[in-house]
């Protein structure tokens, strides 16, 4: 146990699970979140009656979210209603569409009924073939790479040659399979990094794996509830959430961070500060210029960046018989990919992801109404894009993708509540380094100890969480970085927590 004072900039996912792991260990914990409900981009939206995710709806990889209750003494269950879902997703190309379930004996059948000419697929291969992959980068994506002796360790070196940092995630399922349509099926995936699938490293073969694996998830109430949950445990083992408290700077002495100065003049010292907001907007934002010369506005402007994202949020006043997860493919996806990440504008073909999930939940819309869900990947605002002007008409456009692509007709006439955020809000108001909603770019060069660290070596009693640092981004990355940037405090401390998904020098145990 450690009686040390720790303040985190943030009441996101990864602010949260680290606040839940150290309130759980004896540390005096203070959590500061600018805005007035906990979450982040992982927080809800509310809408009259209606209720959405902001970000997140696929949980995968809950077996890292388990370990971060577990490390609280506490069992998932006792908070949280999780459910698999099965199918897990609808994907919709021009000439068909794939019903893609964890069941591999009924993915397989899906196989050989929409893709006759692939001659039985590969689908035994693909998941043996990457079940090993993921075997082995497992233990390099649990440990930390604040030192550069990390680029020497046992777990990075055998794990390389499964990064496949040469080939791209298209080019790696081609092994398993010959058909576009049937590799796009596999490595759309690419988009949850904000990555194009014909840039996105090979490795990332590893996320489709665990869809088919691990399966993917949906909590009753919403993916917000998790950092509900999380944010009364915090309260629980006695620390502190305050809401409504933008952090303006962090209070730095002789290369040390001692604490935090608020937005209202307040300060708050402590022995550790987490970083949980957005990585480069913290950089330029919570301190002075040059405090950190590795990352300072002109090597933030050099670094790559996510796509970011269209997002619009309707509350309809009739039940739509549409699947939990729909993913409707613009009919040439290249083109589209490349006009997000290369051509930075709009697509004139765009592909869109519509979510229905009072399918599964009736806790979203009032009986006999839906909550949908709609996300349009679009160019981050290195684009330039002016989204004050192009916003009402692009809305128009994705309604009518909408209606064209799930033969809804009828859909404008049933608005009652409606959201829209555009990348320039990404941007403005949820403090989005330019609104590059998947954080950095997953590329090799960013990645590992190329990535902004767990824990800085510059300025002592700096950590970082989330989306921004060591794994990445994606909820369970985010817990991940949680477990990585906690245990390294801990260590500190003398506290030794246990658990398979900490790392440990000389440790590289595999999960099956
Ligand atoms: C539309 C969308 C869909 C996504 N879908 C998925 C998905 O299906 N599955 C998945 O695994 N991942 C998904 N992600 C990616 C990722 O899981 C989420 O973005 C996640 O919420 C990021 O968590 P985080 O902890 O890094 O940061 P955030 O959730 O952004 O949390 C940072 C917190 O810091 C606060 N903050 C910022 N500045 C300050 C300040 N100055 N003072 C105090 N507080 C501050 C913010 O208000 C926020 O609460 C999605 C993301 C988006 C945007």
């Amino acid at each position: 146990m450690s009686d040390k004072k720790v303040i985190i900039v943030g009441a996101g996912p990864g602010g949260l699970s680290a606040a839940t792991i150290l309130a759980h260990q004896g540390f005096d914990v203070t959590v500061l979140e600018k805005e007035e409900e906990v979450g982040g981009r992982n927080g809800p939206v509310s809408l009259g009656p209606y209720k959405f995710d902001t970000g997140p709806t696929f949980l995968m990889m809950k077996f890292i979210l388990d370990e971060v209750f577990r490390l609280t003494g506490r069992n998932i269950d006792d908070y949280l209603e999780c459910v698999l879902l099965d199918p897990m997703y609808r994907l919709q190309f021009d000439d068909r569409e794939v019903i893609c379930s964890p069941d591999h004996k009924a993915m397989q059948e899906e196989i050989d009924k929409k893709f006759p000419e692939e001659k039985g697929g590969q689908m035994d291969k693909f998941l043996s073939w990457e079940k090993n992959r993921f075997q082995k980068l497992m233990p390099a994506l649990r440990r930390d790479y604040t030192s550069w002796t990390s680029l020497c360790s046992r777990e990075l070196i055998r794990s390389l040659p499964y990064f496949g940092a040469n080939r791209s995630l298209f080019d790696v399922l081609g092994n398993y399979f010959k058909e576009d349509k049937l590799k796009l099926s596999f490595t759309f995936q690419a988009k949850y990094l904000g990555m194009s699938p014909w840039e996105c490293p090979g490795g990332f073969a590893i996320i489709p794996y665990v869809e088919h694996a691990y399966g993917i998830w949906h909590v009753m109430g919403g993916l917000f509830k998790i950092c509900e949950a999380m944010a009364k445990i915090v309260r629980e083992e006695g620390g502190q959430i305050y809401l409504n408290s933008p952090v303006k700077s962090l209070l730095i002495k002789d290369k040390k961070v001692g604490g935090v100065l608020l937005e209202d003049g307040n300060t708050l010292t402590g022995d550790y500060v987490i970083i949980n907001a957005d990585f480069a907007y913290a950089m330029e934002n919570l301190m002075e210029k040059n405090t950190l010369p590795r990352y300072n506005s002109q090597k933030l402007a050099k670094m790559k960046y996510s796509c970011s994202i269209f997002m619009l949020y309707l509350g309809l006043d009739k039940l739509y018989d549409l699947d939990h997860h729909n993913i409707y493919f613009a009919r040439d996806y290249k083109k589209n990919v490349d006009d997000i990440f290369k051509g930075n504008k709009l697509s004139q073909d765009f592909s869109i992801y519509v979510q229905n999930a009072s399918v599964t939940d009736p806790n979203l819309a009032p009986e006999g109404h839906s909550a949908i869900y709609v996300l349009v990947p679009v160019s981050n605002n290195q684009s330039g894009i002016d989204w004050e002007k192009e916003k009402d008409p692009f809305r128009q456009r994705v309604l009518d993708k909408i209606k064209e692509r799930t033969g809804i007709k009828d859909l404008e006439d049933h608005i009652v509540e409606e959201k829209i955020i555009s990348p320039l809000e990404w941007e403005k108001d949820y403090n989005v380094y330019l609104g590059a909603t998947f954080n950095l770019a997953h590329s090799m060069s960013q990645m590992l100890y190329f990535r902004p660290p767990n824990k800085f070596r510059k300025l002592k009693g700096l950590y970082l969480v989330g989306g921004g640092t060591h794994p990445g981004s994606g909820l369970p990355t985010i817990y991940q970085s949680a477990l990585i940037s906690t245990s390294l405090i801990l260590k500190e401390q003398g506290i030794d927590i246990k658990s398979p998904l900490v790392w440990t020098p000389g440790q590289a145990q595999s999960l099956s």
